[in-house]
């Protein structure tokens, strides 16, 4: 079976989670979300989780080195070998860069890209009602995270160019569910 190695991406608050969650169900592959790792970590208060915990709570980028490590790590796991949905990564040229090239040394096949677009006034209303309470979900963080998105994600989105599937992420979950999944083609 061809492996579903896909990038979702988009956005701080464009439904990554949501949609990333629905696909590994259905796909049967697990979803990789580097902001849950980061967060596990610092939940755990282990030595990576206290050297990331102001950096998380400011809302920029942890570095490269430490985010690539945790998806090489994970992505080298037998239940990631017939794909996995990745979410909150790569967000920069590098972490890209680094993903091709893992993969490619492993022999296995390039990602698929699916971009979520929602207008910024939008993404900012729905962070701030979101329901987690999240510790980085205030409004001047939000505004950080939109920033850096812009800043260093949408290079992130250049380096895959044409390749790059890009859906309006502002109709109801099912009807994302359904473009997502006609785009990838999975029934
Ligand atoms: P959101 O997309 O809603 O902002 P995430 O859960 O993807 O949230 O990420 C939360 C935080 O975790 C980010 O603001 C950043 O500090 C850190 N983070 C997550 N993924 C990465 C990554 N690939 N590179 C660098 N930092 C990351």
């Amino acid at each position: 079976m061809r492996e579903l190695n896909l990038i979702l991406t988009g956005p701080p608050g464009a439904g990554k989670g949501t949609q990333a969650q629905r696909l590994t169900k259905r796909a049967g592959v697990p979803q990789v979300s580097t902001g849950d790792m980061l967060r596990e970590a610092v939940a755990s208060g282990s030595e990576l989780g206290r050297r990331v915990k102001g950096i998380l709570e400011a809302g920029d980028l942890v570095s490269d080195e430490i985010v690539i490590e945790l998806v090489k790590e994970r992505l080298a796991r037998p239940d990631a070998q017939s794909g996995f949905v990745l979410d909150g990564f790569p967000r920069t040229g590098e972490q890209a860069r680094a993903l091709d090239e893992l993969l490619a040394a492993a022999g296995r096949e390039p990602v698929r890209v699916v971009c979520l677009e929602v207008p910024e006034e939008e993404l900012i209303r729905r962070i701030m009602s979101r329901a987690e309470g999240r510790s980085d979900d205030n409004e001047e963080t939000v505004r950080n995270r939109l920033q850096i998105y812009q800043r260093d994600t949408r290079p992130m989105l250049e380096h895959y160019g044409e390749a790059v599937v890009r859906l309006p992420g502002t109709c109801t979950m099912d009807e994302i569910e359904a473009s997502i999944r006609t785009a990838l083609g999975i029934s």
